[in-house]
């Protein structure tokens, strides 16, 4: 079949290779010169299972409750005019109670493991420089009761199969010399071994970079103004290049689904929410991190690539506005300064931001809704760089009509 994929960021560019490796023909639709450029390009860089949790637990409703009334770092949840931010909150809520928390989660976690395992397979096979660092990442705790209430917390995932090490102040430093430093901040970690990091955007230029190799077409720098619909199939899509027209569609737009979806009669509740980044070079500062971390106490995720930085922070409804200033940056910059004060050259860090596609359940959009020839993979939320690969894999199955190989009850709408 001929796919035609829409959006070239790291879902819909995984996406296009798994189905190139099927043996179908594919073309990528991408408005941005370069694929990657947009979510896919400045995110923290784990591909970490451990991350699992939703967001939409039964603590949060009373955390964007409070962030209405307090300056908060880490959530900035701020009433608008867009009448969609209050039907996804209120979706959003929904999901809210334990016993859905739990069940997404799982859901979650079994997607983001298989998913790494997609990964590991794509690494094996193709030769891709993309930073990989394979040594785990540290969930830092900044008092012992905090540990003790992420370890409970942990023992859920750990129930599905993800390994845990719990690590005292010592063993963390043990582990990355370079939080020597800051060791009487910290009370401990808990050390997921088998979680990894990278750079998303190296590697969806690289995979990309091989779809063409092998015959994809990569239509950057083309903007898709409508799909266009016959009955119950879609008959091409229309670009300020001209129509392109394939066999099948893969919608994997990102943020921007939502919109898509909604002119052809699909409801996806898809909402923006904001993340800030910082890329700061390494320099020749002599300890940045060896081992990613997250400081759960201010949620700030550092990951080193090589010989750069990342960190990102902050969920803000900012609607689809990506405009930043360097006051949004100071708060986690402080952090990162402070875990690793030689670890980067922080005076020369390059401010980023960008919106997660997150839906209320946590969870990415599959299969068909509507439309006989279309096919979602959507919605990836905050750890969709984890989960892109074994999406990928799971919407060149369902195309093929194989039967993907995790249980897909929960995550395919009945
Ligand atoms: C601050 C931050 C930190 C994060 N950290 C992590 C992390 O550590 N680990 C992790 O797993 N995930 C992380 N994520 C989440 C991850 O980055 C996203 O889930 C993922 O990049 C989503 O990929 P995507 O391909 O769905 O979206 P995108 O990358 O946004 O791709 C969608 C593409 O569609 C294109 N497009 C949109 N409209 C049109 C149109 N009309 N015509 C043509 N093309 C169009 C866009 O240009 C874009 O390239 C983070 C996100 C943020 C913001």
């Amino acid at each position: 079949m001929r796919v035609v994929v829409l959006g070239g960021g790291v879902v819909g560019v995984t996406t296009a290779y798994q189905l190139q490796k099927d043996g179908h023909e594919v073309v990528v639709v991408e408005r941005q010169p370069q694929v990657a450029s947009e979510t896919s390009w400045g995110n923290a860089g784990m591909v970490a299972p451990g991350h699992s949790f939703v967001w939409s637990s039964p603590k949060a409703p009373m955390i964007l409750l409070k962030s209405l009334f307090q300056k908060d770092q880490a959530l900035r949840f701020k009433l608008s005019a867009d009448p969609r931010l209050y039907t996804w909150s209120w979706k959003f809520l929904m999901e809210c109670t334990a016993e859905k928390a739990k069940r997404n989660t799982l859901l979650k976690h079994r997607l983001a493991a298989y998913s790494q395992s997609v990964l590991q397979q794509v690494v094996a096979d193709e030769d891709i420089r993309y930073d990989r660092n394979t040594r785990g990442i540290l969930y830092l705790h900044r008092s012992q009761e905090a540990l003790d209430r992420g370890i409970a917390q942990m023992r859920l995932l750990e129930s599905d199969g993800q390994e845990i090490r719990i690590l005292d102040r010592a063993g963390v430093v043990a582990l990355d010399p370079s939080l020597g430093a800051a060791a009487d901040k910290i009370a401990g970690a808990i050390y997921c071994p088998t979680d990894e990091t990278g750079d998303s955007a190296l590697f969806t230029r690289g995979l990309a970079a091989k779809v063409a190799e092998r015959g994809g077409e990569l239509r950057t720098g083309t903007t898709i103004r409508s799909i266009r619909t016959d009955g119950d199939a879609i008959a091409g899509v229309e670009t300020d290049k001209g129509e392109v027209r394939g066999d099948a569609y893969v919608l994997a737009l990102g943020c921007h689904s939502a919109e898509a979806g909604r002119r052809i009669g699909i409801d996806l509740p898809i909402y923006p929410i904001k993340g800030y980044s910082l890329t700061i070079p390494v320099g020749n500062h002599p300890r940045p991190p060896t081992v990613a971390s997250v400081d759960e106490h201010n949620l700030v995720a550092i990951t080193s690539f090589g010989d750069r930085l990342r960190v990102t922070a902050t969920a803000e409804f900012a609607g689809y506005d990506l405009r930043h200033k360097p006051s949004d940056f100071a708060f986690m910059k402080g952090v990162t300064q402070d875990l690793y004060p030689d670890g980067a050259d922080y005076d020369r860090a390059e401010m980023w931001a960008g919106l997660r596609p997150m839906t209320p359940t946590n969870l990415p959009f599959f299969g068909r809704q509507r439309y006989g020839n279309l096919y979602l993979n959507t919605g990836h939320g905050h750890i969709g760089w984890t989960m892109s690969h074994g999406s990928a894999r799971i919407t060149a199955d369902l195309i093929a009509g194989r039967i993907p190989a995790i249980p897909m009850d929960g995550l395919l709408a009945a």
